[in-house]
């Protein structure tokens, strides 16, 4: 039988990152036993909406066509809706992915004449053309609606003064990143979140807050709908999808906001009564199940490869000793070399597609050209252990997911490795 260590031999690993590892995880044990407690108590709030719903097994039959009656469908939703503690959800394999379901809260909510706020800096990239920051076919913009966005101080704090100036009688939405996305900035935890809601209610009780959740779910054991947010939004192959759920994205929230949501998902008049579920349910209450620990998971991973790559002298966002309030880990890398030869320790790693070379490519919705690493079982799922990183300085890569912890620590000693292979002097 083969040692751990004559496997991480295989894969070529050398004792000096073996050893470096073995320090690194020495020193966590306590940052693990509090990932473990969050996870255990989101395993047990997510139990818990099981069984006050009911689930059961009719509840994983497959419907098609116009999914009238679809119970199945329709619990999950309710399911969804305790978890997040909010009063409806719509949970649905035709929501394409996250910016799918951002734009979808976003244009249902707003109309010709309304102003959007983003209070906390500029949103995730692909949002730009969504909002219409960057011109873009079907933007909102192009149906009149106005935005406007107040940067952070410092790239840190809200920036108060600004938020309130912002604010007037055409201000209908307020738009709120919680993960920092492929930004500098640090990622909010749910009482900052908290904190901002209240300040922009306290100024205009009626605007509707959205919060796009993606990355961030269940590594907290509140939510941001748990402070205030009218609306949490996030995709299935990310958190919430424990890795399982082939496709899909949520919108959790207020019952007259999820109403708009719906019927612009589908059609006006028949709003939440339509949409096959195409037989994804088990994989979607199933995904839903394991969620809380697979999110522990990848966490584990995040921190492990922040104390890893500080060892080895690189600068980490958010440093290893920080707490976390989301599943990315950034890693300054200085060279696009260095970003390269990560990537292929990530790829290298994968139950998957393990033998393949990840290239950069221009990817519609971003600037800059991006190299991503990916063998997943769903195909570009970011729950799974996945790097990625645009091509500009300081060639920063952002590392998440791992459906298992063992998985992600092995991946991020190769990715070391193969950094050291491609010259790097540890
Ligand atoms: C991933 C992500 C999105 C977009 O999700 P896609 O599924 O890639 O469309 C939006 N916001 C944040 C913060 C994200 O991490």
């Amino acid at each position: 039988m083969l040692s751990l260590n004559d496997y991480y031999k295989r894969g070529k690993i050398s004792d000096k990152v073996i050893d470096l590892s073995n320090e690194a995880l020495d020193s966590l044990k306590e940052r693990f036993e509090k990932i473990d407690e969050i996870a255990e108590l989101n395993q047990m709030k997510v139990l818990h909406a099981f069984q006050k719903n009911k689930v059961n097994a009719s509840h994983f039959a497959k419907s098609t066509g116009y999914g009238y009656d679809d119970d199945g469908r329709d619990t999950l939703e309710r399911v969804y809706a305790d978890v997040f503690n909010t009063q409806d959800a719509l949970v649905r394999a035709q929501i394409t992915c996250g910016t799918h379901a951002l734009s979808l809260a976003l244009s249902s909510n707003l109309r010709p004449g309304d102003e959007l706020l983003s209070p906390a800096g500029a949103p995730y990239d692909t949002l730009w053309e969504v909002i219409g920051i960057r011109d873009s076919l079907g933007s909102l913009s192009e149906y009149g609606v106005k935005y406007r966005q107040v940067d952070l101080i410092d790239d840190l704090y809200f920036d108060y003064d600004k938020i309130k100036a912002a604010i007037n009688d055409k201000t209908k939405m307020v738009t709120i990143q919680r993960s920092k996305g492929y930004a500098s900035r640090p990622t909010f935890s749910v009482k900052q979140i908290g904190e901002l809601i209240s300040f922009v209610k306290s100024i205009k009780p009626d605007v509707i807050c959205m919060v796009d959740n993606c990355y961030g779910e269940f590594t907290e054991v509140i939510e941001p709908s748990d402070v205030g947010a009218d609306m949490v939004v996030g995709s299935l192959i990310k958190n919430p999808g424990g890795g399982l759920a082939p496709a899909g994205g949520y919108i959790c929230g207020r019952s007259d906001c999820i109403a708009n949501a719906a019927v612009r998902l589908t059609s006006p008049g028949l709003g939440r009564e339509v949409g096959a579920n195409f037989g994804v349910n088990t994989a979607f209450y199933q995904g839903l199940f394991l969620a809380p620990t697979v999110t522990a998971s990848a966490e584990k991973g995040a921190v492990f490869a922040a104390k890893l790559f500080e060892a080895a002298g690189f600068k980490t966002h958010p440093a290893s000793s920080e707490i976390r309030h989301d599943i990315i880990q950034a890693i300054d890398l200085k060279k696009p070399e260095y970003l390269k030869a990560f990537c292929l320790g990530i790829q290298a790693a994968a139950p998957v597609d393990s033998f393949v070379t990840p290239e950069p490519w221009a990817m519609p919705g971003y600037d800059d050209e991006v190299i991503m690493a990916a063998g997943a079982f769903i195909s570009g799922s970011s729950i799974e252990l996945s790097a990625d990183g645009p091509l500009r300085e300081p060639y920063t890569v952002y590392f998440q997911g791992g459906l298992t912890w063992y998985h992600a620590k092995y991946g991020i000693m190769l990715a070391l490795q193969k950094l050291i292979d491609s010259g790097f002097a540890l």
